[in-house]
């Protein structure tokens, strides 16, 4: 089942849940670790086999190793299920696909992640003629606008993951309740230990977890969590037909990884933390993009919404020209690559090109502090920024 059971509800704390919802070890000879699960199908019963498949029948649908994973998402979110996918694409089309049809519309955030607007604009606009309007989204009234009587959907990311704006979740929720249309998040940067959307209302909360939920930058998954109706639906829907269900193995890791995702975080947000205070107070740097900093500019939204930070930042330079490349060829701890969430630190060029002139620079430098020593990573971001003729 990818619905919480009874027994899983007693788990009621991130670290709890992270290290112990799901261990069943009387079903698998006291292993301390669930074996993984890596068979396309289960064997069902006959008169004469003797065997119980416990309503598994084919992993495309179900899967013992995945479900721990989904169990264990779903306690985090604070929903009756959840459902894991191949990669967080995977996650986020399903969810938007449960709530649009053909020649529909739906309100997007324009600072949503890169491959969702592309989704949305490129693919299912030009193939389903699925209708959107982008919205900034600080303002409810903007978005009240926007709404259409073919609206379906509302979707944000709070906070985006390259200049980190926010979004009102209980308006959101509240405005879409009203006009009786679905809302889906991506809760990818502050993940459900910082932030639960399902409690503020919002419908289908989707994360890709390739970033912290993983945590080693060894998968690329994605997971999502709702209401029992939505959980069972996808299952039954999206995910069966379109086949993008996670595979055992990475569940497997995805697992491991969860385990440690309470303790890791904290390092990263203390560490985060450090490193925004650095930039922020550093004479070659413009401006600096990091929920709860000094100059974070939504810190009602910070402080009603989410209990803690990481290690994702975006900054710009002072001075002419473009000198982002130039600050990444000198840093030596910070490895060019553009994801982020994993144990190394990464920095890799950003921005947003649709974005209305003077509400974010357009070129910027995203960098994720990692779990690196901490001192380490301001002495080369120190280093490399005095190399810089600006
Ligand atoms: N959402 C956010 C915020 C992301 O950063 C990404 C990937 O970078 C995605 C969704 C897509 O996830 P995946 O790469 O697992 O498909």
């Amino acid at each position: 089942m990818a619905l919480l059971t009874q027994e899983d509800r007693k788990y009621t704390t991130p670290e709890d849940i992270c290290g112990h919802l799901g261990d069943e070890y009387d079903k698998f000879f006291g292993a301390i670790v669930p074996p993984i699960f890596q068979n396309s199908l289960f064997v069902q019963p006959t008169e004469k086999n003797g065997v119980d498949s416990n309503g598994y029948v084919y992993t495309r649908s179900s899967n013992p190793t995945i479900e721990i994973v989904e169990r264990k998402v779903a306690a985090l979110e604070g929903g009756d299920g959840a459902l894991c996918f191949s990669s967080g694409m995977a996650a986020i089309s399903s969810a938007i696909l449960y709530f649009v049809t053909a020649n529909s519309h739906m309100v997007l955030v324009s600072t949503s992640y890169g491959g969702t607007l592309s989704l949305i604009r490129e693919y299912m606009h030009e193939k389903f003629n699925i209708d959107y309007t982008l919205v900034d989204g600080e303002s409810i009234a903007e978005i009240e606008t926007a709404i259409r009587p073919d609206t379906k959907l509302i979707y944000v990311e709070s906070p985006s993951s390259i200049v980190f704006r926010m979004q009102d979740l209980d308006a959101v929720a509240a405005l879409a309740k009203k006009h009786g249309i679905g809302t889906v998040i991506d809760n990818t940067y502050a993940t459900p230990l910082h932030q639960q959307p399902l409690k503020h209302g919002i419908d289908i909360t989707c994360h890709t977890a390739s970033k912290y939920m993983g945590g080693h930058s060894d998968i690329v998954a994605g997971v999502l969590a709702a209401k029992e109706e939505i959980i069972t639906s996808i299952q039954n829907r999206e995910r069966m037909v379109l086949g993008n269900n996670m595979d055992p193995h990475q569940a497997w890791l995805m697992l491991r990884g969860l385990r440690t995702l309470p303790i890791r975080l904290k390092q990263h947000g203390e560490s985060g933390r450090k490193v925004a205070a650095f930039l922020e107070n550093h004479p070659k740097i413009e401006q600096v993009f990091y929920p709860g900093s000094a100059t974070y500019t939504q810190p009602e939204l910070f402080e009603k919404y989410l209990s803690g930070t990481n290690g994702l930042m975006s900054f710009s330079l002072r001075g002419k020209g473009d000198n982002r490349m130039k600050l990444i060829n000198e840093l030596h701890l910070f490895q060019n690559g553009c994801s982020w969430g994993g144990f190394e630190s990464l920095c890799t060029m950003a921005g947003y090109s649709e974005i209305k002139d003077g509400l974010v620079p357009h070129d910027l430098i995203r960098i994720h502090v990692g779990l690196e020593n901490v001192d380490s990573l301001i002495a080369d971001l120190a280093q490399a920024l005095d190399k810089l003729d600006i």
